[in-house]
């Protein structure tokens, strides 16, 4: 997996404008926290950023356990 660098984007009506980590220019995009593509890449699809909607809370998501934890067996009272 590689890693996407984080910008933060400056809100701006229905847009956030995002600097840009790859050509130090600014896009646009739609609001919201997630990953964005900036078409400025020379290489299509490398020019990925995780854009940040400041106004927006990053969700994070959490793995679920791969194995819930085991509940311990019940005696059997006879
Ligand atoms: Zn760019």
């Amino acid at each position: 997996m590689t890693t996407m660098p984080t910008v933060t984007g400056r809100p701006d009506g229905p847009h956030l404008i995002a600097p840009c980590p790859y050509c130090r220019g600014e896009h646009v995009h739609g609001r919201g926290t997630g990953p964005a593509l900036a078409d400025c890449h020379p290489i299509e699809g490398l020019g990925a950023y995780h854009l940040v909607d400041p106004d927006e809370p990053e969700v994070v998501w959490q793995a679920a356990p791969l194995n819930p934890t085991p509940q311990p067996a019940r005696l059997r009272l006879v």
